[in-house]
């Protein structure tokens, strides 16, 4: 008998915690962390205390209380007994957030699963961010071709196309037949051959049922998203046409979107300016040859943007270790402000103080290469517009999703033809009942037997 239940991603995008169990069995699809998560009970710097692991989030019922999958350290200040591991494994489909955050709590004897390019992700993510941490895992790598037996279980990893680099679906071959997991995925990528090869895949094995993401699963669409290539067509627009500096704000992690704007600055004869993480993450990934993206240090259009610390001198001492790397490649706020005309700029919401120092001509251009905002009262939304209107700056939407629109979803179920359809990674469960009959509504923690 195979089992299903879903512990995140329920009625909610991301936070997939997906468990199936076959026989003796018992394996975990993504351990995330949804985006609302805790936001009830916590906001800015009222937060779970570290030192309290587990504690505060099993008060308020935020994590599932589930025997021998949590570490002894997380469950230390907690009345859930530590126990020896009844989880065989834990697949990751990628490195987004609201698929991985969690496994920081799971017990390191459980093997994570994740393929080769998510790992230098998440690795890259480790050593650049304060808040990071993953905890010590068994990791067990995969590629496209490998297969896992887990107990009676065999997992096959499938690359798909999604806003990040190694996502994958999984088709999961159990005792009641196959089962389909497609993580997040889109098809108007520049690498929608890797979804079409995962759609053929899990069409072929007939599979008893399909765990399908559904963020943009919704009535009507209000946001405007283009394909990548419209994206990096219309950006090139934008910087053809004016002299004056192009400023881009991107998902840090969306490398399409970054090979976007770098081939757009040099098709244009500008040079690309990024942050030292970036350069660092485009450094870390040159490990994973599959990805075929520039080196930093070697590539003459690009160049690394340090901005002041400590003695606001740019002194090696006043960056991390990790940031001192691309020193050679170094330009400061004077350089972006003398050849303004001479580049494409990544900027970051967080570091718009930089725009004071750089102080952009009048007219300059912003790109805004992300999700435009979930509600009219987003207050980070309005800051940045208040910072562009300050600065003279023409304002453009230029975004391509991560994610199948609503036809695309339906296309893609009635295409792998599953027995049962489960949505997950949704707000509008409901709308998957409207087009299929074998859609189940899901619940939270609640056990489906195939
Ligand atoms: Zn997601």
């Amino acid at each position: 008998m195979v089992k299903l239940r879903f512990y995140g991603g329920v009625n909610e995008i991301g936070g997939n915690k997906i468990l199936l169990e076959d026989r003796k069995t018992r394996i975990f699809f993504d351990f995330g962390q949804s985006f609302a998560f805790g936001t009830d009970y916590f906001t800015s710097w009222l937060a779970p205390r570290a030192v309290n692991g587990l504690g505060d989030y099993f008060a308020f019922n935020l994590l599932p209380r589930i025997s021998g999958l949590y570490s002894r350290e997380m469950l230390a200040s907690t009345n859930l007994a530590y126990a020896e591991p009844q989880v065989d494994g834990v697949f990751l489909s990628h490195a987004h957030f609201d698929h991985v955050a969690h496994i920081q709590f799971l017990d390191p004897k459980i093997p994570i699963y994740v393929g080769v390019g998510t790992k230098l992700l998440m690795e890259s993510m480790e050593e650049t961010s304060s808040f990071c941490k993953y905890g010590e895992h068994e990791c067990r790598k995969f590629r496209t071709g490998h297969s896992f037996k887990v107990d009676g279980v065999t997992v096959e990893p499938v690359h798909v196309d999604h806003s990040i680099p190694a996502a994958y679906g999984f088709i999961i071959h159990t005792s009641e037949g196959s089962v389909v997991y497609t993580g997040d995925l889109r098809i108007h990528g520049p690498r929608k051959d890797l979804t079409e090869d995962f759609v053929e895949k899990a069409q072929s094995c007939e599979p008893v049922a399909l765990i399908c993401e559904g963020t943009r699963m919704v009535e009507q669409e209000k946001r405007k998203n283009y394909s990548e290539s419209q994206v990096k067509e219309l950006s090139s627009k934008v910087v053809s046409s004016t002299d004056k500096l192009v400023l881009a704000m991107r998902y840090s992690r969306d490398l399409d979107r970054f090979r976007s704007f770098y081939k757009v600055a040099k098709k244009n004869g500008r040079k690309i300016v990024v942050s030292p993480k970036t350069a660092y993450l485009l450094t870390k990934l040159l490990d994973d040859e599959h990805l075929d993206l520039p080196d930093p240090l070697k590539d003459a259009d690009i160049l690394v943007y340090y901005k002041r610390k400590k003695s606001g001198a740019f002194d090696e001492k006043d960056y991390y270790a990790w940031e001192r790397k691309f020193m050679d490649k170094m330009v400061t706020h004077e350089f972006i402000h003398k050849n303004q005309g001479k580049l494409v700029m990544d900027l970051d919401f967080y570091q718009f103080a930089e725009l004071i120092d750089i102080s952009p001509e009048p007219g300059s251009q912003f790109i805004h290469s992300m999700s435009e905002p979930f509600s009219e009262e987003d207050i980070e939304d309005e800051v940045m517009h208040n910072w562009i209107e300050h600065f003279n700056m023409h304002f453009h939407q230029l975004h391509a999703s991560g994610h199948l629109n609503k036809d695309q979803l339906v296309d893609l179920i009635k295409h792998i033809q599953p027995k049962q359809v489960f949505p997950v990674h949704t707000e509008n469960q409901q709308l998957f009942g409207h087009y299929f009959k074998n859609a189940q509504m899901i619940e939270s923690a609640k056990e489906y037997s195939l």
